[in-house]
């Protein structure tokens, strides 16, 4: 897709490099731990890693956690889980929480310059004095505070004299500035709140657009990658470190989100679904967070390779989600065993094959990777099939079983469907059929074709099995992906799929019992299944459809 404009961070540090800007690079992945990781951090994360690895420069993992009321140690640990389960390797780990004293220190450099003044204005008075893009602003009445005024009331903030709101830190740049961001943005709020990692030592915190490129500076990080809606921040974190002075200079460079059709990618949003109970949970299959598309079955090398295939531009369509779907067939291809399992089933007696006779019957294991060798799989007089591989009267073209017909059991035999038996309702209940012994597969029989192949598991063998099927959750995304208000928040959540999640019982192989967890298999004309971690008991294999194995989609 944008293979070839994918290059441009790439150039940039190459010519650093290359021009002796720096002798080594240094990016960092900084998520803020107020949810869990969705597969738009995995292109974050892709990106910061994958160009520090081919440059031999460093990656740190930092945690932005510098708004104490909706950070939570639950996010810290799943963010670690899921970047190590991604495959990457961060060399230091951070916390922009252990830079406060540091970031206070700074401020007040910034208020000895005559560069900051605490403001008492309101919230909602600051934003009214801001103007708009075509009014410039309005500079507050404490704007000209002297710097001995500032320096004793900055402290007191940071002394817990205030409340929440009374009184903010701002820069002071430039009331006039077409940049709105310029207009003295508002760096230090008080909070009177427990921090997840300080406690409560302090009741005054950083602003993002003020703490990150400190957070930056102070680790030395070279090339800030961050996602386009920081552009317009870009001369504010610029002003930050210069007036700042910090030695340490990085550059800040913005690539286009990621964002997926039928898929809400923000975390807030994903909270919503969360704690209004549409999703069981972070990690619900559905869901298209890290953890949610591993237990979904999704693998790390189908997201790398899926992200990477997005590209790295300034720009951010939508991708199709059936993009994602195509990285995980080809992964799964050659790795999941194939097997048979019976979604919907229905019962058919073989009436000619002797009553207590089992055989095993040779199946290889995966005809595209045939090292994975074979296993058996055993046969008897009754066996389960899918329901819609039986129809009474069927159309034309229809090639599985109906009376009269003859079809192949996929690794067994022919049969050939005698008589149908229902109950008092009319329904159909079981079906009797008679096998040919001539047919068995792998003898070379070549007697006579039939046009259909089903695929059956042996009924008194079987072990039941509970399938969980899919479809998205977002039936048509709002396009409100930066901005949200009100309204917009309920479109999205009208737009919830009720039928995302079907929940059916069916059989698989006796050879699966002793499967575990996240193990993924080939159901044959099913699609890929992964054995899911939370719902699968001694007792119950559960399986989550990770994709059907058809596909439109070409890349
Ligand atoms: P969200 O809006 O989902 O909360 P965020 O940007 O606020 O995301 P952070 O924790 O601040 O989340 O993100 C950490 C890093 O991941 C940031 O550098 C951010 O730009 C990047 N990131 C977040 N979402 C995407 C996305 N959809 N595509 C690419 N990068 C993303
Ligand atoms: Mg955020």
């Amino acid at each position: 897709m944008e293979q070839n404009s994918s290059n441009f961070i790439r150039s940039i540090i190459k010519e650093d490099l290359e021009t002796g800007k720096h002798n080594n690079i240094i990016t960092r992945f900084p998520p803020e731990p107020n949810g869990y990781l969705h597969i738009g951090h995995a292109k974050s994360i892709v990106i910061n890693f994958g160009l520090a690895d081919d440059f031999n420069g460093k990656t740190n993992l930092r945690f932005d956690d510098t708004n104490p009321l909706k950070e939570d140690q639950e996010y810290v640990d799943s963010i670690k889980e899921d970047v190590k389960w991604l495959g990457y390797d961060w060399d230091d780990l951070r916390y922009a929480s252990d830079y406060f004293e540091e970031m206070y220190n700074r401020a007040v450099l910034l208020i000895k310059k005559g560069k900051a003044y605490v403001d008492d204005l309101t919230a909602d008075e600051i934003r009214e004095y801001r103007g708009t893009l075509t009014e410039p602003g309005k500079e507050s009445p404490f704007r000209n505070r002297t710097i001995e005024e500032n320096l004793d009331l900055f402290d007191r903030m940071r002394n817990g004299e205030f409340g929440n709101g009374e009184k903010v830190l701002r820069a002071k740049i430039d009331m006039s500035s077409p940049n709105i961001n310029l207009r003295d943005p508002v760096i230090y709020r008080i909070a009177h709140a427990t921090h997840h990692n300080t406690g409560d030592k302090w009741c005054i915190y950083p602003m993002y657009s003020f703490a990150h490129p400190l957070e930056d500076a102070i680790e030395g990080v070279t090339h800030s990658l961050c996602t386009t809606e920081f552009e317009d921040q870009r001369p504010l974190y610029d002003w930050v470190v210069r007036e700042c002075e910090m030695e340490s200079v990085p550059q800040q460079i913005e690539f286009g989100r990621l964002n997926i059709q039928h898929t809400v990618m923000s975390k807030r949003k994903l909270k919503q679904l969360v704690d209004e109970k549409f999703v069981d949970g972070w990690d619900d299959p559905r869901m298209p967070t890290i953890s949610g598309l591993r237990r979904r079955g999704f693998t790390p090398e189908a997201i790398r390779e899926f992200v990477k295939e997005t590209g790295v531009s300034k720009g951010s369509g939508s991708v199709d989600p059936a993009m994602l779907d195509h990285f995980v067939r080809e992964d799964l291809k050659l790795k999941a065993p194939r097997t048979m399992g019976i979604l919907r089933p229905l019962k058919v007696v073989i009436t000619n094959y002797p009553e207590d006779k089992v055989e095993m019957l040779d199946a290889e294991i995966n005809p595209e990777n045939p090292e994975m060798g074979t296993r058996q799989i055993p046969f008897s007089r009754e066996i389960y099939i899918e329901q819609e591989d039986f129809m009474e009267n069927p159309p034309k073209k229809y090639f599985r079983l109906f009376p009269g017909n003859e079809v192949r059991l996929k690794h067994a035999y022919f049969i050939k469907c005698e008589d149908v038996i229902k109950d008092e309702n009319g329904n159909v209940v079981e079906i009797h059929c008679t096998y040919d012994p001539e047919t068995k597969s792998g003898t070379g029989f070549t007697g006579r074709k039939v046009k259909g192949t089903i695929h059956w598991v042996d009924a008194k063998h079987a072990l039941p099995a509970e399938f969980r099927i899919y479809e998205p959750l977002i039936l048509d995304e709002p396009k409100t992906e930066e901005f949200e208000d009100e309204a917009a928040e309920k479109t999205f959540l009208d737009q919830v799929n009720p039928n995302s999640l079907q929940v059916i019982q069916g059989y698989v192989e006796p050879n699966m019992k002793d499967v575990k967890t996240q193990d993924k298999f080939q159901f044959f004309r099913h699609g890929y299944f992964n054995v899911d971690p939370k719902h699968t008991t001694p007792e119950k294999l559960v399986f989550n459809l990770i994709v059907s194995l058809k596909s439109s989609f070409k890349l």
